[in-house]
C-alpha cells in the first residue's frame, strides 16, 4: 500500500521534500496556508552545486534559463569606483523561478492551497494534521516545512524562538526595462558589493519577474544589510495605521517615510550606480534572525528547512540546506530496514535527525560568524572586538568567491554529499 506523507508549507523546502518523497514511492501532499500560489515572491536567490544536484534528483533540470552567472565580483566605493575585483562563477537564480519549476512538476492534487495547519495529533502509526478551515488529513508522518515561524515547531518546541541578529536586509528588485540602459550594461556582469562602514550591500542580475533570462527581460536584485536597534525595528515594523507587525511587516504596509529615508540613505552612502537602481525600485526589508532547534524529529512529525534552522543569509545556502534536508529525509526512510528487511520509518526518521541536526547547527554558526561584524554595530564602539571594529574588504569579497567550496566542504564533512547526486 502506498504510504502518505503530509508536507506542511508549500515554499521551496516543502516542494523539494514532496518531490523527493514521491520519487521514493510516497504519496506526498503539500499543504500551504496561503490561498494563492506564491510566485510573486520575486527576489534573487544564490545557488550552490549541491542545490542544483538535489533539484536534478527532484526532476528539475537547472539549465541556463534558470539563472544568471556574473563573471566578476567587485567592491564599489562610495563614488562608484571598483576598489576590489575577483573572478566569480556562482549562478544567481530567482526564488519564483525555482518555485514555478517545482510547482509545475507536481500533480495539482498534491498541492493544496488555503490550508493553514493549526495542530498535529500523532500516535505510533502516523500523524493527523488539523487545519484552520476545519478539515483534517491523516498520513504516516508529517513534515513541518513551514518556515521560521513554524506552527509544527511551536507545538513541539514552544520555547525555541528566532533570535534577532541586530540588522535587517533591505531588498529590492527592478525589471531590466526600468534600469537605464548604460547602467544595466555596466552592472549586468558584476556581482557587486558596496561596503559602507557597518553595512553590507550585494547586488546582481537575476531572472525577471516572468522568470525570463533573455536579454531585456531580466531584473536587478539588491540585498542591503543595515544595523537596526530594537526600538528602530519596532518603529519601521509599524504601519501608517499605527499597527505593529512583530513577525515582519508585509512590504505594501511599510510606511512611505521609512522608504523615503532608506532611499535617501542609499544616495548618501552607496555607489551611485546601485543607489540609482535602488531609488527606482520598491524596496522592502526582512529582519535577520538565527534559529537552531535542538531536535528535529518528534515521533511521526519532523522539521525541515527554515522550520528547523534559520542560518543568516550570508552563505546564500538556506535553500541548499532545505534541499539537503529533503534529500536526506527521503534517502534515510528508503534505506532504513527493520529485522524483516522492510522499510522502517521510525528508524529512517532517527537517521535523518542524526545527520541533519549537526549540519543545521554548523550552518547557523558559520553564518553567525559571517554576520558578527554587522550584529556588533548596535553595540557601543568601546564594547566591540578588533574584528567587530575593522573589516577587511578584500576578505569579504574573497569569502564570496570561496563560498560554494566552503558549503561543499561542510556538506562532505557531515557525510551528506551522498544525498546530492544519489539516483532517484
Ligand atoms: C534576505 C534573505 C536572503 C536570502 N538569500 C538566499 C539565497 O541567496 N540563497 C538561499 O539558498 N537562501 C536564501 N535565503 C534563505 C531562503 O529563503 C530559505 O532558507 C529557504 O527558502 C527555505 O525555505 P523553507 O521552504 O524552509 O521556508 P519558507 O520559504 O519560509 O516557507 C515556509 C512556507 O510555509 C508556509 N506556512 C507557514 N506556516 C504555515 C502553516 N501553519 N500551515 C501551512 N503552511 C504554512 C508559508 O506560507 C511558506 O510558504 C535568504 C533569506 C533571506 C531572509
Amino acid at each position: 500500500m502506498t504510504r502518505r506523507a503530509l508536507v506542511i508549507g508549500g515554499s521551496l523546502g516543502g516542494l523539494i521534500a514532496a518531490h523527493l518523497l514521491r520519487s521514493t514511492g510516497w504519496d506526498a501532499v503539500v499543504f500551504e496556508r496561503n490561498d494563492e500560489e506564491l510566485a510573486s515572491r520575486g527576489v534573487g536567490l544564490g545557488t550552490h552545486p549541491q542545490l542544483i544536484g538535489v533539484l536534478k534528483r527532484a526532476g528539475i533540470d537547472f539549465d541556463e534559463s534558470m539563472g544568471i552567472t556574473p563573471t566578476r565580483a567587485v567592491c564599489l566605493d562610495r563614488n562608484g569606483k571598483i576598489i576590489v575585483e575577483r573572478p566569480t562563477a556562482r549562478t544567481l537564480s530567482g526564488w519564483s523561478r525555482l518555485y514555478q519549476a517545482l510547482l509545475d512538476a507536481l500533480p495539482a492534487r498534491s498541492y493544496r492551497l488555503g490550508k493553514r495547519l493549526t495542530r498535529v495529533v500523532q500516535d505510533a502509526d502516523g500523524a493527523t494534521a488539523f487545519f484552520a478551515d476545519g478539515t483534517s488529513e491523516r498520513g504516516d508522518f508529517l513534515v513541518g516545512a513551514d518556515g521560521i515561524r513554524s506552527a509544527v515547531r511551536a507545538q513541539f518546541l514552544p520555547d525555541v524562538q528566532p533570535r534577532y541578529a541586530g540588522y535587517v536586509a533591505w531588498r529590492s528588485v527592478l525589471d531590466e526595462a526600468d534600469v537605464p540602459v548604460e547602467l544595466w550594461r555596466e552592472m549586468v556582469d558584476l556581482y557587486a558589493f558596496c561596503l559602507p562602514e557597518g553595512e553590507q550591500l550585494i547586488s546582481y542580475a537575476v531572472p525577471g519577474c516572468d522568470n525570463d533570462t533573455a536579454v531585456g527581460h531580466r531584473a536587478y536584485n539588491i540585498v542591503w544589510y543595515r544595523p537596526v536597534d530594537r526600538d528602530t525595528l519596532t518603529d519601521i515594523c509599524t504601519d501608517a495605521q499605527g499597527r505593529h507587525h512583530a513577525a515582519g511587516i508585509p512590504p505594501p504596509l511599510i510606511r512611505r517615510d521609512v522608504v523615503e529615508r532608506i532611499k535617501a540613505a542609499a544616495r548618501a552612502s552607496i555607489a551611485p550606480q546601485v543607489a540609482e537602481i535602488f531609488a527606482r525600485s520598491a524596496p522592502f526589508f526582512q529582519p535577520i534572525y538565527d534559529l537552531a532547534s535542538p531536535q528535529m524529529v518528534f515521533g511521526r512529525a519532523v522539521l525541515a528547512g527554515d522550520a528547523a534552522f534559520v542560518a543568516r543569509p550570508h552563505a546564500g545556502a538556506g535553500t541548499t540546506k532545505a534541499a539537503l534536508d529533503a534529500a536526506c529525509l527521503a534517502d534515510s526512510i528508503r534505506h532504513a530496514r527493520d529485522g524483516s528487511g522492510h522499510g522502517n520509518l521510525d528508524r529512517g526518521l532517527e537517521r535523518y535527525q542524526r545527520m541533519q541536526l549537526p549540519f543545521g547547527k554548523a550552518l547557523v554558526e558559520l553564518n553567525r560568524a559571517e554576520g558578527a561584524y554587522l550584529s556588533a554595530q548596535i553595540k557601543p564602539k568601546a564594547e566591540r572586538t578588533a574584528e567587530e571594529l575593522h573589516r577587511d574588504i578584500g576578505a569579504v569579497v574573497n569569502a564570496h568567491i570561496g563560498r560554494s567550496d566552503q558549503v561543499g566542504a561542510m556538506v562532505a564533512a557531515h557525510g551528506l554529499d551522498v544525498h546530492v547526486n544519489a539516483p532517484v
